[in-house]
């Protein structure tokens, strides 16, 4: 029996903490257990930390008991999934008891920001390694196996990973991400991410379109560009983002930005679905609207997270725009792609908001009318300038009243948002089967909303098809083949 299954995981969402196993080569006699925890690059990083393994002899099991290796790729966004790692720990004490060569390693963004403290607070962690430092693994690995603990967290200027083919995990093989850009260089008071995945670099465009090409020799119709910050993209011969002013002209002119590169992507693969994440309004351009608006194989969903409506709170948070020039960009959004869908992400109970500014994020949210989003209430982060010159002053029920607020609204915009499919048609793009049913198909349509429908017996994971709908809830459309 896998023991892991009784394991409790206090975590919903979907690939929260799934344990990741794909490709095996028959040579290879050590197995890897992978289990990931936050963002959709850190899902990447397991899989580009498995590429690396499976050249070191190691598979991957989705059986933690026949693992040599055990390692959890983790998220510090907030104080909520520091502690989720933490708890999942606990459980890996008897794991540890009955098999002690077993080898337990914290990888991503909670080994980055606690480095070497976090071997003297959980005993039974043998490895540490940040964002980073995962080309380094293979001798890490030999430190473990000449019996000592084994720790890297230094951060790079030019680390993007171009080179390793990722070993797709848990793959549907019709979706795959594919990261264009590492780090951030934003500096948001309220985040953590700068100081645990360093500052920010892109990756070359030929090996984005490698890659791109790889998968869809595979089979795969869709892909995810990701980054922190993909707007921010800037490749000009490799370097850091912030090194480009110091660029010669000669460099500067031939550098390739996210418009471009989107363009590029969608020219080269027209039979591919392309979806980007995440975009920050202050580097969302014209160009990449116009790119969009260009190209049908974009898909029509852009996520743009704001965080709050409050220009006060907006420049607190060190976020470079006002809500004014956010609306001016979702209304050239809507004009040049009517049919767009927008997510967000907001904080509620930020340092110092009001009833005055919460109220703003709730107007703000009834002029866009977001199709989706991310909502979360305020967790200072140790570090961050929020931490340092901030006090955290609303109170923790006022933060989750507000946050109760804007679900509330969100699940209303939602609800319209979907209601506005019906009756319509929708090409969508088969994912697998239903959650609930498999008689029923899951698929996504442009603007990322969840479409099932009944199986005709023609289609397969990976087919576009034609899907009329005819009913929804707030997160969820339903409807028959055309
Ligand atoms: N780079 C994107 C941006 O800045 O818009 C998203 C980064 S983050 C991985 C995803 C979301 O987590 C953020 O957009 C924000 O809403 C939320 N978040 C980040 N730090 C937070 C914190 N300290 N407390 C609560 N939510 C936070």
């Amino acid at each position: 029996m896998n023991r892991d299954n009784n394991i409790p995981k206090n975590i919903d969402e979907k690939q929260q903490g799934t344990s990741l196993n794909f490709k095996k080569e028959k040579k290879n006699t050590k197995k890897v257990f992978i289990e990931s925890y936050g963002c959709q690059m850190n899902m990447n990083d397991s899989e580009i930390v498995a590429s690396i393994l499976l050249k070191q002899g190691y598979n991957t099991t989705d059986n933690i008991d026949e693992a040599d290796l055990v390692l959890i790729n983790t998220c510090s966004i907030r104080e909520k999934a520091e502690k989720t790692v933490r708890n999942r720990l606990k459980h890996f004490n008897k794991l540890k008891k009955d098999k002690p060569q077993t080898k337990i390693g914290l990888m991503g963004c909670m080994a980055e920001r606690l480095k070497e403290k976090i071997l003297e607070e959980e005993k039974l962690v043998d490895l540490v390694v940040g964002p980073d430092a995962y080309r380094d693994l293979p001798n890490l690995i030999n430190e473990l196996e000449d019996g000592r603990k084994a720790v890297n967290v230094l951060l790079s200027k030019e680390e993007t990973y171009a080179d390793i083919e990722p070993v797709r995990l848990n793959s549907n093989g019709v979706s795959a991400f594919v990261s264009i850009t590492r780090g951030c260089d934003n500096m948001c008071t309220f985040c953590v991410v700068p100081f645990t995945r360093g500052r920010e670099r892109s990756r070359n465009p030929e090996s984005i379109m490698e890659e791109i090409r790889d998968l869809q020799n595979k089979g795969f119709k869709e892909v995810t560009l990701l980054g922190q910050n993909v707007d921010s993209y800037l490749w000009y011969g490799g370097g850091l983002k912030k090194d480009f002013d110091k660029q010669p002209e000669e460099v500067k002119n031939k550098a390739v930005d996210f418009a471009q590169l989107l363009d590029m992507a969608a020219t080269e693969f027209p039979s591919i679905r392309i979806r980007f994440s995440t975009s920050n309004p202050q580097d969302f351009s014209l160009e990449v609207i116009k790119t969009m608006a260009k190209h049908p194989n974009i898909a029509k969903h852009i996520h743009l997270p704001v965080q709050s409506g409050s220009d006060r709170i907006l420049q607190l948070m060190n976020r470079k725009h006002t809500v004014e020039e956010y609306k001016t960009k979702i209304d050239a959004i809507r004009k040049y792609i009517p049919d767009v869908a927008i997510s967000q992400d907001m904080i509620a109970g930020f340092s110092t908001e009001t009833e005055e500014d919460h109220q703003a994020t709730l107007d703000l949210m009834d002029y866009v009318q977001y199709d989706f989003g991310f909502m979360f209430a305020y967790s200072v982060r140790p570090g961050t300038l929020g931490a340092k010159k901030l006090e955290d002053d609303v109170p923790q029920e006022v933060k989750l009243r507000r946050l109760r607020e804007i679900i509330d609204k969100q699940q209303e915009h939602s609800l319209y948002r979907m209601q506005q499919f019906i009756g319509k048609e929708v090409e969508v793009l088969i994912e697998g089967n239903s959650k609930k049913s498999d008689k029923h198909w899951m698929g996504r349509n442009s603007q990322n909303a969840v479409v099932i429908f009944e199986k005709t017996g023609t289609e397969t994971p990976g087919d576009l098809v034609r899907v009329k709908i005819d009913d929804c809830t707030s997160a969820t459309l339903f409807g028959k083949r055309i």
